[in-house]
């Protein structure tokens, strides 16, 4: 995709696009939801390093209390739907898929001009990969919702409705959410399902889980130029590769490195306090760096798709309380509409080089 391929031609532009929204404090990181573990145990727990089907303890019990306010499964179907019929001028919605259980992989796709094929570049989001991660799928209803109310009336709404198509999948693993569990209905963890670069153990299609195989068909068929899986247990923006080739907790960067440490910036430089992490410099970390995991859904997305996806790692507390996920969702806002639309200006440069 020429516009993914001229990311890192302009990556010295970004402190000019970002949006610095600072505060004061710092909350502590905790254990990590892209893995599940806690990354200050070293390479890894005796399970991330290896592969991706072994299993990862899920954490203490969620309880009712803890869920309380966030929608169900069949609410968010309802607003889903309920979306597609309020901004039908500007979205459109459908499925790539079924879960293990038959839930419906419900995708809103943002754009003046939906489900039609244009020079522009192609934007997913992905929340709630880990079905006790559910943030995620409440923040990015809630991203929907603003560019949907304010297309014409905000600059940057218009700019990324006009110029790129956004596709939101709220929920990739709505089984794992119903079960209060990491994990699919088969206890898989999506996020080690996919083919490994340095694991070939894990090209097996026979295990491929019906939520890993309707997001790669998705990537075949939609061509993104980026994306950016959410997550939740740490606050951080981390980037390829995942994997290091001898397992090894290393700095372990992609071809295409300057380009995503620009993408992670502009994440976490926009939000409200991931750049001041006292973990992570900048609020960002090269994955294999944090530590090691095999079967990720983002480093396949780059070598398979062609597409620059980030990990993003979005509130520390996996089930913060339901009133608190409006504050979360303005701490990231700014980060979401920076990022997508970064892609756009980015494309304006690669028009004007042309010319
Ligand atoms: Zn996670």
């Amino acid at each position: 995709m020429p516009c993914a391929m001229a990311i890192w031609r302009v990556y010295l532009l970004p402190l000019l696009l970002l949006v610095l929204l600072r505060a004061f404090t710092s909350l502590p990181t905790q254990a990590a939801a892209r893995g599940g573990a806690d990354p200050s145990s070293g390479t890894d727990d005796g399970k991330h390093g290896s592969f991706s089907r072994n299993l990862l303890q899920d954490k203490p019990e969620i309880t009712e209390e803890m869920t309380r306010g966030y929608m169900s499964n069949s609410e968010l179907e309802i607003a889903v739907q309920d979306f597609g019929r309020r901004c039908a001028n500007v979205s459109r919605v459908y499925s790539i898929g079924k879960s293990v259980n038959g839930s419906p992989l419900w995708v809103v796709e943002i754009s003046d001009k939906p489900g039609k094929r244009e020079a522009e570049p192609a934007f997913k989001f992905i929340g709630n990969v880990h079905g006790d991660e559910p943030v995620g799928r409440e923040v990015l209803m809630q991203l929907a919702y603003w560019l949907c109310d304010n297309y014409l009336k905000d600059p940057l709404a218009t700019l990324i409705v006009e110029n790129t198509h956004l596709h939101i999948l709220p929920t990739m693993n709505p089984d794992g959410f119903a079960l209060r569990r990491r994990g699919n209905a088969n206890n898989i963890d999506l996020n080690r399902d996919f083919p490994d670069q340095f694991f070939p153990i894990n090209d097996d299609i026979n295990y491929r889980q019906p939520e890993t195989r309707a997001i790669m068909s998705w990537i075949k068929q939609e061509h993104f130029t980026a994306s950016a899986a959410l997550h939740g247990g740490a606050l951080v923006a981390n980037y390829p590769w995942d994997g290091s080739r001898d397992k090894r907790k290393q700095y372990y960067g992609c071809p295409d490195d300057k380009a995503f440490r620009y993408m992670a910036s502009v994440y976490s430089q926009s939000h409200y306090n991931m750049s001041l992490s006292k973990e992570f410099r900048g609020g960002i970390t090269n994955g294999a760096l944090w530590y090691p995991i095999y079967g990720g859904m983002q480093d396949w997305n780059y070598i398979h798709g062609g597409c620059f996806e980030l990990t993003l790692e979005i509130s520390d507390v996996k089930w913060p309380k339901a009133s608190e996920l409006l504050v979360i969702w303005k701490q990231n806002k700014m980060s979401m509409l920076n990022l997508v639309a970064s892609l756009v200006k980015v494309c304006f440069q690669c028009s004007a080089s042309h010319d």
